[in-house]
């Protein structure tokens, strides 16, 4: 019994993954766009970053684990120093 439950639950939302996928992928193409114009990727420390848009100068957002395809490559403030 517990065996069938946990098909079905994977069943479920292995579709569901599917449906939200195909869903969100307007939405979400058009906001990825949005963030690429901030979100430079470095080679060096192979992270993706982007400068505080209130505050260019002195604030910066690395994020680790994002994912670098399509971004403006760019080598981060910490690397170049
Ligand atoms: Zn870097």
């Amino acid at each position: 019994m517990a065996n069938i439950i946990n098909e079905f639950v994977k069943n479920f939302s292995n579709s569901d993954k599917t449906k939200q996928k195909y869903k969100a992928t307007p939405y979400k193409e058009s906001d990825s766009k949005k963030a690429d114009k901030y979100i430079k990727h470095c080679k060096l420390c192979n992270k993706c970053w982007e400068r505080d848009r209130r505050n260019p100068k002195r604030s910066l957002h690395i994020y680790e684990n994002f994912p670098t395809y399509g971004k403006e490559k760019e080598v981060c403030p910490p690397c170049k120093n």
